[in-house]
């Protein structure tokens, strides 16, 4: 039987028609793929990196739900979210689990019709009207760190047969931007905290009492601030030894950080000083938490070996600053530092183991350090 030559042709020019339409569209799918991965690749914080994977894509990839969700079993990425953001961690579509269970924890994409009966954790917010979805892994080193959702009210929008090379890819660029955010930001932190107690260092304490000082303006409310010294910390290194004054600062940083909220700031400013600040907090509670952490520090001796406690005293100077005070926000934060660094003076002249405040200022030391001044003493 012979083939009629032109109709062989008018069917091999379709199928080249057909395959140069699929090679059109590819291409056009590998532009705006290589667009979006260049926008993630130059993110440069973690809320960012979140940002253009909740918004610009869920744009680009027209979709009508999109969610992330993360493993985040020690609260990391919460609280770098915390910290950098003022809405907190709460980002709309994004989903931090301490632990994935073994429908969040899947290795290989599903593509296809909604599942109505998914864990309610995936999609949050539930999405309405939804006929098809995406279910994506995220992998880092061949474990499920989590998963990037989408659904859609098209029911053909993801389906078993489609292509999942493009987004494989992202979810691949995305779970490497994460890691590098996350380093990047711990980085951040070595520099910030102290590495004997953990908790933040002066320097970051300096910074972050100018941020809370503009917002005593923005907010119209108090920030108070609180300087705490062990009392007599020499005769413990010189009796004990350094090692045992370095376990005394780590039990007394635990017992202060136990009196905090989450939102209040502790820092170790230096040797055997310590630094809160207690953001939207008028005088007057932030002496009754210091006063709190006072009759703590006194009662919970440190343990310092099988057989012996140490009785531990520490001093707090407290101040605040309100929206009526005058200054740039640098001023408001030195001055506060200052005012609680003087109250703390006036407590340990007192006789130490004691809360000092502008509301209860010790008038016979208040009155010895005024004419220390007035001779021109240096009163060190
Ligand atoms: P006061 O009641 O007036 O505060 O007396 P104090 O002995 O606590 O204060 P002083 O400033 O005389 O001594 C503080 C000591 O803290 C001196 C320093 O060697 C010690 N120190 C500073 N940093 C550390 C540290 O990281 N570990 C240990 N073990 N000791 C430290
Ligand atoms: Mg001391
Ligand atoms: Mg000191």
């Amino acid at each position: 039987m012979s083939i009629d030559p032109h109709a062989e042709i008018k069917i091999l020019r379709k199928q080249l028609q057909s395959l140069m339409d699929e090679a059109r569209l590819n291409e056009k799918k590998w532009r705006r793929l290589d667009q979006f991965e260049k926008q993630l690749i130059g993110t440069r914080t973690l809320p960012e990196l979140i940002q253009v994977i909740l918004d610009d894509y869920k744009t680009a990839c027209e979709t009508d739900a999109i969610t992330l969700v993360l493993c985040d079993p020690e609260h990391e990425i919460r609280r770098i979210l915390e910290r950098s953001q003022a809405g907190g961690a709460e980002m709309p579509g994004l989903v931090l689990l301490e632990k994935l269970d073994a429908d969040d924890a899947r290795r290989y994409p599903y593509l296809g019709p909604f599942d109505a009966e998914l864990p309610r954790a995936i999609f949050d917010p539930w999405p309405a009207d939804c006929r098809s979805m995406i279910l994506l892994p995220l992998m880092r080193q061949g474990e499920p760190i989590g998963s990037l959702n989408m659904a859609s009210s098209r029911a053909e929008r993801f389906t078993a047969d489609s292509s999942t090379d493009f987004i494989e890819r992202l979810a691949n660029i995305f779970s490497i931007c994460l890691e590098n955010s996350l380093n990047h930001e711990r980085l951040k932190l070595v520099g910030l905290t102290d590495p004997l107690t953990g908790i933040f260092n002066r320097r970051y304490l300096e910074t972050r009492c100018q941020e809370e000082a503009e917002n005593v303006r923005r907010h119209h409310t108090p920030l108070s601030c609180m300087f705490l010294d062990i009392d007599r910390f020499k005769r413990i290194n010189d009796s004990h030894g350094h090692g045992t004054g370095d376990r005394v600062l780590c039990h007394v940083t635990g017992l202060i950080k136990a009196q905090l909220r989450s939102n209040d700031v502790l820092s170790r400013y230096g040797g055997e000083e310590f630094v809160v600040l207690l953001p939207h907090t008028g005088l007057r509670h932030a002496c009754e938490i210091a006063e709190r952490i006072r009759r703590t520090v006194d009662a919970q001796p440190c343990r310092i070996d099988a057989d012996n406690e140490l009785k531990v005293t520490i001093s707090i100077g407290v101040a605040q600053v309100t929206d009526q005070q005058e200054g740039d926000d640098r001023t408001l934060a030195q001055r506060l530092l200052a005012a609680a660094d003087e109250a703390l003076y006036l407590a340990k002249e007192s006789g130490r183991n004691k809360v000092v405040s502008d509301d209860n200022r010790p008038v016979s030391v208040t009155a010895k350090r005024s004419l220390i001044k007035l001779l021109g003493f240096n009163s060190a």
